[in-house]
């Protein structure tokens, strides 16, 4: 079955050398809480792999594409280097690799403008993965409008973190308010939001059907599910939502299952999809088929 990764991290060589030290140069103290932490038994929650180890362990478990995400970076220069960084990487290997552009707010309208048709022009899916909440934005922030606007009349999703709000606290933990995505969507009719992480468990919200009749333009994605959910959503959250509002991502190279496992992978958790009882056509729809027509793959 093929299968497509629509939630994947990548960085260039410089910053897996020393990621610490990369984030205190670059001023981006919140990625590094994050993506530089240790568990509490010392080990890293994520490893930084270079594009071509992220290939061979792609081929080693048969994963067909990546869908690079951006990072909600603080600063907009670091956005626009990762963009540059993507488009590079796709243009090296556009068979396995699609990627979605990122960019602050405070770079001002019309170099966001600028840099979204850039990444039109450059092929890329989508915009994020963004997070107003992390990036010292607010959510009616005029220039955020302008590119969510524009996300729309492009065709370009847009992907949004989001922490469940009954979740567990973690370093660098953010509050993401599941109304303030509500209102996005029903404000912006026209552009597809991607909301990561099952978007915080508004995804199981939608059995209310006045909360789904607000969200017809938005999907799911599945990142890091097994850190921020138990086995049972998958069964539980396609009993709610139709299955093609589920995009299958992993949030690589984060450690998905620290009891048992060191390294990123997917063996885990398409083993957990395996287990849910899922049918042949909800796993189509949600391994590949669906990313495949949000970002005509
Ligand atoms: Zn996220």
């Amino acid at each position: 079955m093929r299968i497509i990764d629509a939630h994947v991290h990548l960085y260039p060589p410089e910053v897996g050398l020393d990621p610490a030290a990369w984030a205190a140069a670059h001023g981006e103290p919140h990625w590094a809480a994050l993506c530089t932490r240790r568990r509490r038994d010392g080990r890293p929650v994520q490893t930084f792999p270079t594009v071509d180890h992220l290939l061979r362990e792609m081929d080693r478990e048969q994963v067909d594409m990546a869908v690079l995400q951006g990072w909600y970076w603080e600063k907009a220069e670091t956005c626009v280097g990762q963009n540059r960084f993507f488009a590079e990487c796709r243009k090296a290997h556009p068979d396995r690799l699609a990627a979605f552009a990122t960019f602050h707010p405070s770079a001002g309208e019309a170099a966001v403008r600028d840099e979204i048709r850039w990444a039109r022009e450059a092929g890329f899916g989508g915009l994020g993965e963004l997070s107003p909440h992390s990036q010292n934005c607010r959510m009616d922030d005029p220039v955020l409008a302008l590119a969510l606007e524009l996300a729309g009349e492009y065709g370009l999703p847009v992907n949004l973190h989001v922490t469940d709000p009954r979740g567990r606290n973690y370093p660098g933990r953010v509050e993401t308010p599941l109304e303030d995505f509500q209102r996005l969507a029903r404000g912006f009719p026209l552009t597809t939001f991607i909301l990561a992480h099952w978007g915080g468990g508004l995804s199981l919200l939608e059995k209310d059907p006045a909360v789904r009749a607000g969200l017809s333009n938005v999907v799911y994605d599945t990142a890091a599910s097994p850190l921020v959910s138990d086995e049972k959503i998958w069964r539980a959250a396609l009993d709610v939502v139709p299955p093609d509002k589920v995009l299958f991502g992993t949030d690589y190279p984060l450690v998905l299952f620290p009891r048992t496992e060191n390294e990123p992978g997917w063996r885990g958790i398409l083993s957990e999809i395996d287990r849910a009882g899922l049918g042949e056509a909800e796993k189509t729809l949600l391994l590949a088929g669906n990313a495949a027509r949000l970002l005509k793959l």
